[in-house]
């Protein structure tokens, strides 16, 4: 594994440990200066390996309108899974293009 990958930045990417999801991090390169992140082959096969495992299962929901709000209902299967409760107070972290609903 090199060392250094030289970045479009003109600074360096050094091996460290990258976020690839929400409190998930995994091997890659990261440069010093810009931020920007990359992943060899064999970082990139980890990563995806480790995604993966981190996701339980993925849901379809259509937003329903309740009194000038959108809501999202949850499954039964899912509110076992996390054994969410009526009346649980919940985070919401908002990424890019994604929400992310976990227990506080
Ligand atoms: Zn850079």
């Amino acid at each position: 594994m090199k060392k250094y990958i030289k970045c479009d930045c003109s600074g360096y990417m050094k091996p460290s440990n990258v976020e690839i999801m929400h409190g998930l991090f995994s091997e890659g390169y990261k440069c010093e200066k810009c931020g920007e992140v990359e992943f060899n082959g064999e970082q990139m096969r980890k990563a995806l390996r480790k995604k993966e495992e981190a996701i339980k299962m993925v849901v379809t929901r259509r937003l329903g309108m309740v009194g000038g709000s959108l809501i999202l209902r949850i499954p039964k299967h899912v509110e076992s899974e996390m054994k969410f409760k009526d009346g649980e107070e919940v985070r919401v972290i908002v990424e890019k293009n994604k929400m992310i609903i976990e227990p506080v």
